[in-house]
């Protein structure tokens, strides 16, 4: 039995004003392809990683196509067709002998011209491999699925964000797969879209309102013996038509009626999808107020790369400086400029250079720091630690730390969020030796600092990530929709 493997995930924020180019993507998305992801996936918690182990248990010849992802901007149309080409012509390299397709497509994908991008990609595989071959597509939880990628392959979904559980979906797929090979049929998927928005700082899912959807989604897909049922938070940041949640069900069986019975659930449970949203002085009075023990963390969530925002905003840095409290901490600001202009010094040198803001208007202006001195100087190379990705090859790039007065800030070169304490510890800075603990992601740092932080405070300062959805200038989203229009209707 022959299966080709892949990853190949793009979550668009339609509100970046930037668009991406190939190379960009590549850069942002740590792009491997071919053979080497036979090295760089067995036995980590990731999508590849839940393939790997089902192909290995059950024997089959697995042909590897590409592994990369990148939350980033609208993608260039060159761009989207470059992606496209690659993965068509890994297609056409493993097609002979070829069983079944088992490749991860995020869901938010979009690219100028292209609104679904995942069904584009999965209409050109179809045109070459035909519609009987089962292909089997495991789906990040921000997906905005559509009906289109439900009639063209099987679709699985991650439940947890943050994302602790895409192995498991992975091997789902896989198994799926191959079950569907030897069955000679592939199972049905449906796919009903919610009129609803959620935004990524409501969507914490180890807290309630989730812990108990995700208990009830779990013992109904028991209950009905399905295959796969998934509530897709949806992606907000993209301003399309078919931006919103959704329920997935994947059944042997037609999971229509099943899709309208959890849909129908989740949307008497709309109001229940909210976070609070606390300016950068509010967050840093609560840290400064606060008697747990340990380190503090303030993560500032509206400028989380992870959901294509810049990572050089300056709004909770700027609110840092200015208290410079003691044993502080960011870690880490991202500014390439910075980096090579630090670099040209050494460590213990004084330096005075502009930092951040150079991105998006909405993140805050540059910071002129101002005769800092550089502490360490690194590649920002590491094998993470999260449980969201451990064992995986990861880097802030080209990286500094520097102090000035009580802070000190981690400056890197290459796009990313914090997951663990790596990107502070290729500077040399031991967490645990800090009392303010800054840094840039919504809820994926979560899996690593929950057990380890004193106490955890979101920052919603202004930006392209933000929680408060009525910031936004939303002009191709369908209306009515939940919450920007309070009284909408759903009807199935
Ligand atoms: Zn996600």
């Amino acid at each position: 039995m022959k299966i080709l493997i892949g990853h190949c995930g793009h979550e668009a924020n339609t509100f970046a004003s930037r668009v991406l180019d190939f190379e960009t993507f590549k850069d942002y998305s740590n792009w491997l392809q071919g053979d080497v992801l036979k090295e760089t996936f067995p036995d980590t918690p990731t999508y590849l990683g839940g393939m790997l182990e089902a192909g290995n248990e059950f024997d089959v010849d697995m042909v590897f196509s590409i592994a990369a992802e990148a939350p980033a901007p609208l993608l260039s149309h060159e761009c989207a067709e470059s992606i496209l080409a690659e993965i068509l012509q890994d297609v056409k390299a493993a097609q002979d002998g070829l069983d079944g397709i088992c490749y991860m497509l995020h869901g938010a994908g979009c690219a100028e011209g292209i609104d679904d991008l995942e069904s584009y990609i999965l209409q050109n595989i179809r045109n070459i491999v035909g519609d009987k071959m089962p292909i089997c597509v495991p789906l990040d939880l921000h997906g905005n699925i559509t009906p289109e990628m439900a009639r063209l392959a099987t679709l699985f979904g991650i439940k947890q964000y943050p994302h602790v559980d895409c192995k498991e979906a992975g091997l789902l797929a896989m198994k799926t797969c191959i079950e569907s090979i030897e069955r000679g049929e592939s199972p049905q998927t449906a796919c009903i879209r919610l009129p609803l928005l959620i935004p990524c700082s409501a969507g914490y899912t180890f807290a309630e309102p989730f812990t108990s959807i995700l208990t009830f989604l779990e013992e109904y897909k028991n209950t009905h013996k399905l295959i796969d049922v998934t509530f897709f938070h949806g992606f907000p940041y993209c301003d399309r038509d078919i931006t919103g949640s959704s329920i997935v069900v994947t059944s042997w069986s037609d999971p229509s009626e099943h899709a309208a019975v959890l849909a129908d659930y989740i949307w008497q449970r709309r109001s229940d999808f909210t976070a609070e949203s606390l300016s950068a002085s509010e967050a840093l009075d609560l840290a400064e107020d606060s008697a747990a023990a340990g380190f503090i963390v303030i993560n500032e969530l509206s400028d989380n790369a992870g959901g294509g925002a810049p990572g050089d905003g300056t709004h909770l840095l700027r609110e840092l400086l200015a208290r410079d409290l003691p044993k502080s901490i960011f870690g880490y600001i991202y500014d390439k400029e910075a980096v090579t202009e630090i670099h040209k010094g050494k460590v213990g040198d004084k330096i005075s250079f502009q930092l951040g803001g150079k991105t998006e208007p909405m993140h805050g202006d540059p910071l002129f720091i101002n005769n800092a001195r550089i502490v360490s100087l690194s590649d920002g190379d590491h094998i993470s630690t999260s449980p969201v990705q451990a064992g995986v090859p990861h880097s802030i790039g080209r990286s500094a730390r520097v102090r000035t007065g009580n802070v000190e800030i981690i400056i890197g070169s290459k796009l990313t969020q914090t997951y663990d304490d790596r990107p502070f510890l290729v500077t040399g800075a031991d967490i645990e030796q800090y009392r303010y603990v800054c840094l840039k992601s919504a809820h994926h740092f979560h899996a690593y600092f929950d057990d380890r932080a004193g106490e955890i405070i979101p920052c919603d300062t202004p930006g392209i990530v933000s929680g408060n959805l009525s910031a936004f200038n939303y002009e191709h989203v369908k209306r009515p929709i939940y919450p920007l229009d309070k009284e909408t209707v759903f009807l199935i």
